[in-house]
């Protein structure tokens, strides 16, 4: 893949840059090996000034941040400097709470002086998907770095800008040379970065495919890996559930980020009882969303990020159609400029449907039809990925059983699946394994380290 901004608004080529040499990957390695020596000796308080200061710069600069995200990938601007907000906050949660999930944990063993410790691993490569292209990298750097790691971030190819700007971020919030690296690289090199004997250790947000990769040259190398991967996040809704509240909620569920989020919701699955009613309402708010210009205040959805992703999405759509789908609203690519896909939704989908079976990844909604409580965690188990889900009842029986039986990273009842960094979000199944945020993100890349000192 090229590495190129391409305003996906517009479809116009902003800006190529030519990839690293191997020369260039090496000068990088050389630095980051060398800055994880010192680093991890710096003084917590003081890396934590950088986490903070980071932080600091990206809620001064969100604006600016924002319209580079809406450029390179087109999310809506205000849902981008959103992003950078949050990304604030996860520098200043970190730079609060890295202290205590660093500490030496006593163990209690008799006579003995013993402790748990959590020192870092060392070099820490992430590859990064375009779609939160702040908010992926961030989550991850900002409790690594706190922890003593150093980063070496492979973005997506059609965010470079971003991954520049991520760069330059902790440069200016003082960190030193070699502890935050941007590889301006595509995907093949990934794997001879990996397997060098630098690199202790890779992140990766992205698809399966790519997943499955990065997690064989790790194993191969003996290396720790973390990956979050794809999901198609089931959003029940049960017969005793607030109906407005549940639309309302599942149509930002799914048209978050243009439709294009891991964890937006993507099947719903409605009691038959209302799930004539809730469609009605679902698809009279999906049909009022604007879908149009990121740049505009009014818009809801903006275009998705490339031509292939919205071609992509289409073909999905028209091969759950085939398969018995009805469309209630949308179903199609929007004429004219730029990658824009009308807000979809789709009814009468059933369990072989693309749509049911794959991770959609743009505004198109599926809804399938639940007799109860029951069936409804055996459609919504019934999906290779395990991310999110969302359910909404009223009954406190059906709660606590939708918490003991949904195989899923998380469940959240009476709301959207959102990431948050006091809670871990990570998947099972084929959306991955291992956890970012939180105190389990933070100790994904630290040496967990039994110290007995026993006389
Ligand atoms: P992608 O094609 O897998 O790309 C993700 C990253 O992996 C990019 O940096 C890409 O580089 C790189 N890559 C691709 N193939 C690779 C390979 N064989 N070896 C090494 N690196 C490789 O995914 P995407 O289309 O950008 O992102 C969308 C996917 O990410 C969706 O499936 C979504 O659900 C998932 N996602 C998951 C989470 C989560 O937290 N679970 C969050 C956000 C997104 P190039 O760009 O150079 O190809």
């Amino acid at each position: 893949m090229a590495i190129e901004t391409i305003n996906p608004a517009t479809g116009e080529r902003v800006r190529s840059f030519t990839p690293l040499t191997d020369r260039d990957i090496e000068t990088k390695l050389d630095a980051a090996s060398r800055a994880a020596k010192s680093w991890r000796r710096t003084p917590l308080e003081e890396r934590l000034l950088v986490v903070r200061r980071a932080g600091e710069l990206l809620d001064e600069r969100k604006a600016d941040y924002g319209a580079l995200m809406t450029l390179e990938m087109g999310k809506t601007l205000k849902a981008a400097i959103a992003e950078a907000t949050k990304c604030a906050t996860t520098c200043r949660f970190y730079a609060d709470q890295a202290p205590a999930m660093l500490a030496n944990a006593p163990v209690d063993a008799k006579g003995e002086r013993s402790y748990v410790a959590f020192q870092p691993l060392g070099v820490v490569l992430a590859v990064m998907p375009w779609n939160f292209p702040f908010w992926q990298v961030m989550r991850f750097a900002a409790p690594a770095i706190a922890a003593g790691n150093v980063a070496l971030l492979k973005h997506a190819s059609n965010v470079p800008q971003c991954a520049l700007a991520l760069e330059k971020l902790f440069e200016d919030a003082g960190a030193p040379a070699g502890v935050f690296q941007t590889l301006l690289i595509g995907s093949d090199p990934v794997a001879k970065v990996l397997a060098d004997d630098r690199v202790a250790a890779a992140t990766l947000t992205g698809s399966e495919g790519a997943g499955s990769s990065v997690a064989s040259v790790a194993g191969k190398h003996i290396k720790k890996t973390v990956l979050e991967l794809g999901g198609s996040d089931p959003f029940i809704v049960l017969a005793s559930a607030d109906l407005d509240a549940a639309v309302n909620t599942a149509v930002t569920a799914r048209t978050i980020n243009n439709g294009q989020s891991c964890i937006a919701a993507k099947r719903f699955i409605v009691d038959e009882a209302i799930a004539d009613d809730f469609t009605k309402r679902f698809v009279e708010r999906m049909r009022a969303l604007v879908v149009g210009d990121p740049m505009d205040e009014r818009t809801d959805v903006g275009p998705l990020a490339t031509a292939t992703i919205r071609d992509d999405l289409h073909d999905q759509v028209q091969r759950a159609v085939a398969k018995g789908a009805r469309v209630e609203l949308g179903g199609k690519k929007r004429e004219g400029r730029g990658f824009f896909y009308e807000a979809t939704v789709l009814s009468n989908v059933t369990q072989e449907s693309p749509v049911f079976r794959e991770e959609t990844f743009g505004p198109v909604a599926a809804v399938i039809r639940a007799r109860d409580v029951a069936h409804a965690i055996e459609l919504a188990n019934d999906s290779s990925f395990g991310l999110g889900s969302a359910a909404w009842t009223r009954e406190e029986s059906e709660m606590e059983l939708l918490a003991a039986e949904i195989d899923a990273g998380s469940l959240f009842i009476n709301g959207m699946v959102a990431s948050d960094p006091r809670f871990p979000f990570g998947g099972v199944k084929k959306s991955g394994y291992g956890r970012e945020l939180s105190a389990f993100g933070l100790h994904e890349f630290v040496n967990v380290k039994t110290v007995r000192i026993m006389g």
